[in-house]
């Protein structure tokens, strides 16, 4: 059975990541999502509340849930890779920028453990320049990222930063 693991912040996922992880299961029987734990990284959503979007989010694209293990992960990816003993790593390339930092952390973790590969998947064109950094700062100003986001995660950053500016304004429905 073929196994990839599919490392990240996921903070949080998006339709991006989701695209991919869709991709992800054309390619192998089971993957294993795998959110980095680095308080360095100053994450807005805590661990648990990553992987609970994540797991929300296989439900709504209706992935097979048998075949996505959602896991948390600290220290060395390839080190969790052979706990795992999963040989694949899984990332996803946007656009030109990502190429160079993927390439520099393939060629690590190859450094690291000879014996992980490192595949990756092209991002779906519609969600190309779609970061979790990017919008968490469009979300938190006010703006809209609806239909970049999984419907859970839009719920959570609707809970995290309050009403949109433009949801505020509109008219109620009682007048
Ligand atoms: P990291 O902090 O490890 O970069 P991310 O959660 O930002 O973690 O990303 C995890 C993986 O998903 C990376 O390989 C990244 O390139 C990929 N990714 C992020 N956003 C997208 C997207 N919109 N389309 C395709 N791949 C993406």
């Amino acid at each position: 059975m073929s196994r990839a693991i599919y490392p990240g912040s996921f903070d949080p996922i998006t339709n991006g990541h989701a695209s991919i992880l869709k991709s992800g299961l054309v390619a192998f029987d089971e993957i294993v999502v795998a959110v980095l734990d680095n308080e360095r990284k100053r994450p807005l959503f805590s661990v648990n509340e990553r992987i609970e979007m994540i797991r929300e989010t296989v439900k709504e694209i209706g992935a097979d849930p048998k075949r996505i293990e959602v896991d948390s992960f600290g220290g060395l990816l390839v080190d969790y890779c052979r706990r795992k003993q999963v040989r694949v790593v899984l990332r996803g390339l946007r656009a030109v920028a990502d190429f160079e930092y993927e390439l520099q952390m393939a060629n690590m973790n190859r450094h690291l453990n000879e014996e992980i590969e490192t595949v990756f998947i092209m991002a779906n064109d519609a969600y190309f320049y779609v970061a979790s950094n990017l919008v968490k700062e469009a979300r938190r100003l006010g703006g809209d990222v609806s239909g970049l986001v999984p419907e859970a995660v839009a719920r959570r950053l609707d809970e995290r930063f309050g009403p949109r500016v433009s949801d505020e304004s509109a008219p109620s429905s009682d007048g």
